[in-house]
């Protein structure tokens, strides 16, 4: 592991200057992936600044708008009794996500910064154009089993990894960012880059930036709200395919509906097709059935991910149902 230094600091500005001071710094907050990522030579960088020591931590739930600090943990975030009831989706897509001792330390600004799982992405061994760009993807002639099937390009075809981002898509949640001349803030849908000709530029995060909260508005729709994981195993383990749907419903029919999926594209993937198919319609299987299939236009799966096109659709159509109710 390269030699790196580390300090705390105990403002905000004070970490936003040593930020900006090395371009070659990295933040630590509970380091469940940085950490990872440094011993395997992925990540190297020569300065360390620990943030924990930052106010960022508080979780607000108010009337209209909901803040939670990039420092709460994912645990204390996810079993809060307000945001459990309030944001359904979000608690579920928390809990879904790693394992009890991984959220007791990982934080939400952590998560929502996270890399990609893609196994070639992790193993210096192997060319990545998001790691060492214009060295190639092995990915693309490789175990594509994991891969995206929707936002690809030519140099890149990893998928986002975050739950918790998925879930604050389906709620049109926003990231407030402190850094520059102002807090600025950045729908969450927004904040991931598709990879284009730079995979290795996954946000809008720029150098010398820091997360300072997530901005969560309250909703009826976020009341119905719900998250499916569909995954290899049961526990500690990324999504094949997840979806996030949050309801506006008056009595047996669809108002309106915000449809996010994650496992299948570069950034957490709304799903605006579905939406349009399903708003206006009684909730019914077979309703929902076709808003999924919907959305799967455009799909373009690799050689070995056919079956991601089917299980998310068909995981739209249950998050859908059981969102509503319906059987
Ligand atoms: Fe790297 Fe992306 Fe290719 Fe994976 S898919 S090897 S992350 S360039």
């Amino acid at each position: 592991m390269q030699p790196f230094s580390y300090s705390k600091p105990t403002s905000q500005p004070d970490a936003i200057a040593s930020l900006q001071a090395n371009a070659n710094a990295a933040l630590i907050a509970g380091g469940t992936d940085l950490l990872d990522l440094m011993k395997l030579g992925v990540t190297t960088p020569d300065q360390l600044i620990d943030i924990n020591g930052l106010a960022l931590a508080t979780i607000n739930v108010a009337d209209d708008v909901t803040r939670i600090g990039a420092l709460a943990r994912m645990n204390d975030v996810a079993n809060d009794g307000k945001i459990k009831k309030t944001f359904p989706v979000l608690s579920q897509a928390l809990l879904a996500s790693a394992s009890v001792q991984l959220r007791n330390m990982a934080t939400i600004g952590g998560n929502l910064m996270q890399r990609t799982r893609c196994p070639y992405f992790r193993d210096t061994a192997f060319t990545c154009n998001k790691r060492n760009p214009g060295s190639g993807c092995a990915a693309i002639e490789g175990f594509d089993r994991g891969s995206a099937i929707f936002g690809v390009s030519s140099q890149c075809i990893a998928v986002h990894p975050s739950d918790l981002a998925v879930a604050l898509v389906a709620l049109g949640a926003e990231i407030a960012i402190a850094g520059g001349e102002a807090e600025r803030r950045v729908s969450v849908e927004e904040f991931y880059l598709l990879p284009g000709d730079t995979p290795e530029r996954e946000t809008v995060l720029q150098p010398g930036e820091l997360i300072m909260a997530v901005i969560v508005p309250n909703s009826l729709e976020a009341r119905r709200s719900v998250y499916l994981k569909v995954r290899d195993r049961a526990s500690f383990e990324f999504a094949l395919v997840s979806v996030a749907v949050a309801v506006d419903l008056k009595g047996t029919t669809i108002r309106s509906a915000r449809i996010a999926m994650g496992g299948v594209a570069p950034r957490p993937w709304r799903v605006p097709a579905a939406e349009a198919a399903i708003a206006g319609k009684p909730a019914t299987m077979a309703n929902f059935s076709a808003a999924a299939a919907a959305g799967m236009a455009g799909a373009a799966p690799a050689r070995l991910n056919r079956f991601k096109v089917t299980m998310a659709q068909n995981a739209i159509a249950r998050a859908l149902a059981t969102a509503t109710g319906v059987q």
